[in-house]
């Protein structure tokens, strides 16, 4: 299977809007199996380790059937990140058509994020609004923001560990989304989350994979939103694969990212607020024009079999994957 993977590998670079968290540039890696076209992409400074369960989910996608569909379009949030000039954001947020929540990255200054906030709210007043603290703040920081923000309809991973996220539910009682506690988690079957998450956030790449990130939502029970980790139309499509899949679906997802993108490998518009879910396969021409060096096809080469080495070929042998 590695050299399959290999001989079909496509690596191109993908040009961002704006800077997302220090990203302008997404470097991502896709193959061909069976069942389509895979991605892998964990971001550049992933360990071996830690991208494992990217590179298993990409596995999953090009040679393992996917599960039944139960629903066709996916409502999607727009993603703003930190960026604050005002033309700027409202520029970004008309490539968002139709959505009717936001997500927006803060966890720095919090006087520049409340303002962030404040002009979304002023270009986009019919807006919902959720934000994405990515685990920096104390749980006191959380608590002043929320005095300001005004209505917040969940926090995402606002602070980093799960005894502050409890402790912030008790003081605040606001509605929390976990992100990170689960996909940078050992075993992300394995966490307490009473009293301290109400919502899961899924992630296909770094879970490992469409079946383990709907294993993840049956076995907690509560309510999930799918997001992307800024891939590719590629492996978004993935990730609305999985959001057709769930049996319960309350939140729009963070599938929009492509919005982000100023190219792509193919489309997924976003059209009164959904996205449709479909199986995707790169456009040739774009796989020549945004091609990495070859140098750069090396480098994730062998990333791709050092990242096997480091448990991919472990866990498909223990998969039961007919492949
Ligand atoms: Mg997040």
């Amino acid at each position: 299977m590695l050299d399959s993977i290999l001989g079909s590998l496509k690596v191109v670079a993908l040009a961002t809007k704006t800077d997302f968290r220090s990203v302008t540039s997404r470097e991502v890696a896709l193959f061909e199996g069976p069942m389509g076209w895979g991605e892998f992409s964990p971001f550049l400074e992933y360990s071996y380790e830690e991208s494992v369960p990217w590179l298993l989910s990409g596995i999953e996608a090009a040679f393992v059937e996917s599960p039944r569909e139960l629903r066709k379009l996916i409502e999607v949030n727009a993603t703003l990140p930190a960026i604050d000039d005002p033309i700027e954001i409202e520029r970004l947020l008309e490539d968002f058509d139709g959505t009717k929540v936001i997500k927006i990255k803060v966890g720095g200054d919090l006087h520049v994020d409340l303002e962030r906030i404040a002009n979304v709210r002023r270009i986009r007043p019919e807006s919902r609004i959720r934000i994405d603290v990515n685990g920096l703040w104390s749980v006191d920081q959380v608590e002043l923001f929320l005095k300001e923000a005004g209505e917040i309809e969940y926090v995402e991973q606002p602070c980093s560990t799960i005894d502050e996220l409890r402790e912030l539910k008790l003081r605040t009682g606001i509605t929390i989304a976990g992100d990170e506690i689960f996909r940078k988690a050992k075993d992300p079957l394995d966490i307490d989350i009473e009293g301290a998450v109400d919502i899961v956030m899924l992630k296909v790449a770094p879970l490992g994979g469409i079946a383990k990130a709907l294993e993840i939502a049956k076995h907690y029970g509560v309510p999930v939103a799918v997001s992307s980790a800024l891939e590719s139309a590629v492996g978004i499509s993935h990730g609305l694969r999985l959001a057709a899949s769930l049996p319960e679906l309350d939140y729009a997802c963070g599938l929009g990212t492509g919005a982000l993108l100023a190219v792509d490998v193919a489309q997924l518009p976003i059209v009164d607020g959904v996205i449709e879910a479909r199986d995707v396969t790169p456009n040739s021409e774009a796989l020549t024009k945004f091609a990495v060096s070859n140098e750069r096809l090396n480098w994730w080469k062998n990333r791709i079999r050092m990242t096997w080495g480091a448990g991919v070929q472990n866990a498909v042998a223990e998969s039961g994957w007919k492949i």
